[in-house]
């Protein structure tokens, strides 16, 4: 009978036979922050939930459907953060980093939650890691950003992902273009799902993100979002594109690109895994210039993009890529006999303080059970101190691999293993 104590719905635990595999990604994530000079930043996994409320936006699926909303003991309404970029914005407004050096290149990492059905690559707590690039409107940063996911994939080894970029203007540009969009979709309205016959209200562009296949089919003679881009806008999305194509950074224009969240402007992205079924959105990104001002801020331009860890993994293993390896430790020490119990306990010790990896159980006592122990822990060596190596001042090494194995000093024996 299944325990009533189980994870709950949406969740998952990870555990040690696969968090080296997080540890393996989050490693290359972190490699290309270094090489891209991105700083972490590190935000609660909760805040008021009007910082999304104002800035993500009442008619997003994520505010109106997703949020886990609570109450605090004094009635302070609060939300578990369902993405990181209002938080940072939040903090980078809060703590004046614009006027603080290496302050404008921010990463983070960490468990987001939304509230919605759980399937393969969509989950209640999931895991992203993003970046945010706050303080310049110059497509050269829309391009560093875009790079950064590139080369994120790319050094993973990922090869069956495409990016898709857009632009969707700026509040001059929009105006016109939810327009059309409203005066197309209207002979249509009877014909769209429920969720899109509000968005045609209260945002229309949102219609043309819509998953629902009989909503795909009616927004596919949609006006597009380029056709009504005005000349700044357009001139920023060229030069965006420019830099991709000198770069060899390969990509498609996909005007239905909106993205789902209201503090978006300009450049939209999307790197989409072609061979995923339904939750096929590897990174999603885009510019904010609107933001930081939702979120009672000066004008501060910006632009970022978040990924989640759980597709990211299903793509590797789709195309078999290499997860890293388990770490296991590089020696087992085996102790015979009480009389070689305390000099085995300093020499544990004084081996971890050189920072080398030891395993010893304490329930095992035979040579037996503590020669199986070892070889299942996948040590490198064994290490063997019984009465007799002890009053020789020696310690047995075995090479664990080849069964190969040498007499050493006690007192050499943490060099020797250093020096391995
Ligand atoms: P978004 O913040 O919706 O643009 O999502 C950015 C990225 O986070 C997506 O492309 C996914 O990789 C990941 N993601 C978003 N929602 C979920 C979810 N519920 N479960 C797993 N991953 C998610």
């Amino acid at each position: 009978m299944a325990n009533k104590y189980s994870v709950p719905r949406g969740t998952y635990d990870i555990l040690p036979d696969i968090s080296y595999k997080w540890q393996f990604v989050i490693d290359v994530f972190r490699t290309v922050a270094r090489e891209f000079n991105y700083k972490e930043i590190i935000t609660p996994i909760f805040e008021r939930s009007d910082i999304f409320e104002r800035s993500v936006g009442e008619t997003s699926d994520i505010v109106e459907k997703e949020m886990y909303k609570f109450e605090d003991k004094k009635g302070r309404i609060f939300a578990l953060r369902p993405e990181g970029t209002a938080p940072v914005v939040r903090s980078f407004i809060e703590n004046g980093l614009s006027l603080k050096p290496n302050s404008s290149k921010l990463y983070y990492l960490g468990p987001m939650f939304r509230y919605d059905r759980p399937q393969k690559g969509r989950y209640r707590q999931f895991y992203q890691y993003g970046i945010e690039n706050i303080g310049s409107t110059n497509p050269y940063v829309d391009f560093e950003v875009i790079a950064f996911a590139y080369m994120f994939l790319s050094k993973l080894g990922l090869k069956n992902f495409e990016l898709q970029i857009n632009s969707i203007g700026c509040e001059n540009c929009t105006k016109d273009y939810d327009r059309a969009l409203k005066e197309y979709f209207t002979p249509f309205e009877n014909d769209l799902c429920s969720d899109c016959r509000r968005r045609l209200k209260k945002n229309p562009k949102r219609v043309l993100d819509c998953k629902v296949k009989s909503c795909k089919v009616i927004t596919e003679d949609a006006p597009s979002m380029l056709d009504y881009l005005d000349e700044e806008c357009s001139a920023h999305f060229d030069q965006v594109q420019e830099y991709l194509k000198q770069m060899d950074i390969p990509f498609i224009v996909n005007p239905k690109i909106v993205r789902g969240l209201d503090y978006y402007t300009q450049t939209a992205f999307e790197f989409i895994d072609t061979t995923l079924g339904a939750q096929n959105t590897l990174i999603g990104g885009g510019r904010y210039d609107k933001l930081a001002e939702q979120l009672g801020g000066k004008n501060l331009p910006g632009i970022g993009f978040a990924g989640g860890f759980e597709r990211l993994l299903l793509s590797m293993e789709e195309e078999k890529l290499s997860l890293g390896k388990p770490v296991n430790p590089k020696v087992y020490f085996i102790v015979l006999g009480d009389e070689a119990r305390a000099t085995a306990f300093r020499l544990i010790n004084n081996l971890r303080l050189s920072g080398i990896s030891v395993e010893y159980n304490s329930d095992k006592t035979s040579m037996n059970a503590q020669m199986k122990m070892a070889n299942k822990t996948g040590a490198e060596f064994a290490l063997i101190l019984g009465e007799d190596e002890l009053n020789k001042g020696k310690i047995i090494k075995k090479n664990l691999a080849d069964g190969e194995q040498e007499n050493i000093d006690l007192n050499d024996i943490v060099n020797s293993l250093k020096s391995k």
